[in-house]
């Protein structure tokens, strides 16, 4: 390719771990990978919608919506990302795919809008968003897509106590994606992302989550689910050497709003189990 730019790109709109919204820093999780000038957006955390603009990505554009699964940080602006594609211009058809559940949260959402809808759809003479959907529910690991561009497939990862929890891989033809989604250390991840060029994965600082736990009263509990339901860095590091990918990509970062963590602090643990690129994300960072 050369001094091309490259036809596949990945920019990280939001890195931050966790539905908190935060006064500053990182933003709730949300990437994009645009294959030929075409916005594959996975993941809908608080604020993706401004993140899309500031990217540069009109809202207009907005094709195709991949959910990885249905925490809130990662499906929390589901509905109002397609609610501000409608009244910002005139988007093409969106095909959003996910796990079940997803069809009811659209249905619900456009319940929850419909006076402002209905009114809108009347007194300003707009087009009926319900229609601007089509949502594709699935509950099995497997190809979720294909066109022209790119081949997008699905794998259970480990998130418990969430059974559907899946990574996303998009095999376009300059460029193979990998996004882990949320989960523990999970070697059929490392096998799904086999001979990737990019895997973008979770990953969790101990030391940062202790210092938090300190504070909460739930700690105990809290403590349990992190640990069962994220990977630590040395973990992802093990994922991205199983795998064979080029470049690691840290990113959904827990905790994500410490910002005493160094990136040093971030990579030092995967760098110890992976000898490729490791990059720790920045929100709007372009890989
Ligand atoms: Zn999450
Ligand atoms: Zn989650």
């Amino acid at each position: 390719m050369g001094q091309e730019k490259k036809s596949t790109r990945v920019i990280l709109l939001g890195t931050k771990g966790g539905p908190r919204v935060g006064e500053a820093g990182r933003s709730n999780p949300s990437t994009l990978v645009v294959i030929n000038d075409v916005p594959y957006l996975i993941d809908c955390g608080y604020g993706v919608s401004k993140r899309l603009i500031t990217a540069n990505v009109a809202l207009d554009r907005l094709r195709y919506l991949f959910i990885t699964h249905h925490h809130s940080d990662h499906n929390l602006e589901f509905g109002p990302l397609i609610y501000n594609t409608w009244i910002t211009g005139l988007p093409a058809h969106i095909d959003a795919y996910g796990p079940t559940g997803l069809a009811k949260m659209a249905a619900d959402f456009f319940n929850y809008l419909k006076f402002d809808i209905d009114t809108r759809i009347v007194d300003e003479g707009r087009t009926d968003p319900r229609k601007l959907v089509t949502v594709h529910e699935f509950n099995n690991a497997g190809v979720v897509m294909v066109n022209d561009d790119v081949k997008v497939s699905a794998c259970l990862v480990r998130h418990p106590p969430i059974k559907q929890a899946f990574a996303y891989r998009f095999d376009a033809k300059d460029r193979s994606v990998v996004i882990s989604g949320d989960t523990a250390y999970a070697p059929e991840l490392a096998e799904f992302a086999k001979g990737a060029d990019v895997l973008v994965h979770e990953v969790m600082y101990l030391p940062g989550i202790e210092a938090l736990l300190q504070r909460l009263p739930n700690a105990k509990r809290l403590r349990e689910h992190l640990m069962a339901a994220h990977t630590l860095p040395e973990d992802v590091g093990k994922i991205a050497t199983q795998a064979g990918v080029k470049t690691l990509v840290l990113s959904h970062f827990v905790p994500g709003d410490d910002a005493s963590i160094t990136d040093q602090q971030w990579a030092e643990g995967a760098r110890k189990t992976f000898k490729g690129q490791v990059i720790v994300g920045k929100d709007l960072m372009e890989i």
